[in-house]
Parts: structure tokens; C-alpha cells; sequence
């Protein structure tokens, strides 16, 4: 299955793809992650990344796209699917991935646009903690880690991304509707768009995905 995820920041496609990872085994491509490993390894990109991230703002469309062009390139997991995270997040970066797309003849086959109002995912965000090491997700309110700062699943660390604090999430959103939301008619206009209600809880969104998947919606 080849998918794109698309959503406000805390609509909830990390989690989802992690769930369609385990259920489905599709590949999850995040460029958010590639981003920060970047960042974490100290890299030269990374480095060039840095400023865009923590505050909030794009990366520039050619940096962003060249590492979705070497991912592709590079992983022949993309004969398993895909299932994109973060990226296409302007029009330019969409029309891209379609031409790199159709060149590989490996064409998006459906868009999951999840779709998440301000207030829920202002509530989501400021509470969301990340393991370091495997990437599960917690909420300090609705699921805490048994042990504070320790991951249930693997033990690791478990941190605040800096760009989850109240004044950058206003900034990913006003960023979000500006270059975001074209991409939504974009996929729109090419039949491809399958929008879920993204405010409710992720055990009823993956249920309703999964009912989109067997044509039962
Ligand atoms: P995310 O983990 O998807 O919320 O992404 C975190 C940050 O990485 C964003 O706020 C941007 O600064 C940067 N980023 C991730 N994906 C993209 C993209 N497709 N285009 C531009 N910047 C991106």
C-alpha cells in the first residue's frame, strides 16, 4: 500500500503509521524524524536544518526533496509500500514526490488526510513526550509513562521535542495553513483524498481506517 499521511501537527500521524506499520507492515517514512536524527548526529544537513525546525518553520522544499529522492533511491523497501509523514507539506513538494513517484511507476494510491481541530491538537501537543530511542508515543494527561521519563516499551528516554511548547505550535500551525492546506485540494482534485476525523481517540481513527482499507466506507 502506498500512502501519504497528511494532517496538522498532532493530528495524530505518527502514531497512526506506527499502528499500520505493526498491523500492516507498510514502511513509515517520516522526513520530521530524518530531520532530528540529522540534527542529533550533529551532521552538516543537520546543522542547516536546525534553525528551521526548532523554530517551527519549513525546511527549504529542495533540501526536504532531495532526501525523499535519496530514501527512494537508495531503500528498495518501496516495493513494500510507503507510507509517507510529514512530507508533501507544500504544493511544490507534492508536485515533486508525483513526478519522482510516477518516474519509480509507483504512484501514491490513497492520502489520509486526518483532520484535527486547533484546541485538540494544541491539548495533544503540549502534552506529547517521545521515547529517544524507539519513538512511542506518550501524553503526560491521557497515557503517561508507568515510570516518569522511561519508556514501557524499550526502556529509553523519555523527552519533550523543543518545538512542542505553545508558542512554536502556534507557529507549525499558521505554517501548516499556509502551505499545508493546498496540498489537501491538491490530492482532492486528483480523486486520491480519504478524510477521517482526526479529534477523536486513536483506537476509533485506526478503526475507521481500517474499515476505509476494506472498502467498507
Ligand atoms: P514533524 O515531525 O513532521 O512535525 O516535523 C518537524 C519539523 O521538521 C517541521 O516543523 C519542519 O521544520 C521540518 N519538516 C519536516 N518535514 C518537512 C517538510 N516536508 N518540509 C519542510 N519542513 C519539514
Amino acid at each position: 500500500m502506498r500512502l501519504v499521511l497528511l494532517g496538522p501537527p498532532g493530528a495524530g500521524k505518527g502514531t497512526l503509521a506506527s499502528f499500520l506499520n505493526k498491523e500492516l507492515g507498510i514502511p513509515h517514512v517520516s522526513t520530521g524524524d530524518i530531520l532530528r536524527e540529522e540534527m542529533k548526529n550533529n551532521t552538516s544537513l543537520g546543522q542547516e536544518v536546525k534553525q528551521y525546525v526548532e523554530s517551527g518553520g519549513l525546511v527549504p522544499d529542495e533540501v526536504v526533496i532531495k532526501l525523499i529522492e535519496n530514501k527512494f533511491s537508495s531503500d528498495c523497501a518501496i516495493d513494500k509500500g510507503y507510507m509517507l509523514d510529514g512530507f508533501p507539506r507544500t504544493e511544490v513538494q507534492a508536485k515533486d514526490l508525483d513526478a519522482l513517484l510516477n518516474d519509480l511507476q509507483k504512484p501514491v494510491d490513497q492520502v489520509i488526510y486526518l483532520d484535527a481541530s486547533l484546541p485538540v491538537v494544541i491539548k495533544r501537543l503540549t502534552g506529547r513526550r517521545i521515547c529517544r530511542n524507539c519513538g512511542a508515543i506518550f501524553h503526560m494527561k491521557n497515557n503517561p509513562p508507568k515510570e516518569e521519563g522511561i519508556c514501557n516499551e524499550c526502556g529509553g528516554e523519555v523527552y519533550q521535542r523543543p518545538d512542542d511548547n505553545e508558542e512554536t505550535i502556534q507557529t507549525r500551525m499558521d505554517v501548516y495553513l499556509d502551505n499545508t492546506k493546498p496540498v489537501i485540494e491538491y490530492y482532492e482534485d486528483q480523486g486520491k483524498l480519504k478524510k477521517v476525523d482526526a479529534d477523536r481517540d486513536s483506537q476509533e481513527v485506526q478503526e475507521s481506517l481500517m474499515k476505509i482499507f476494506n472498502g467498507d466506507r
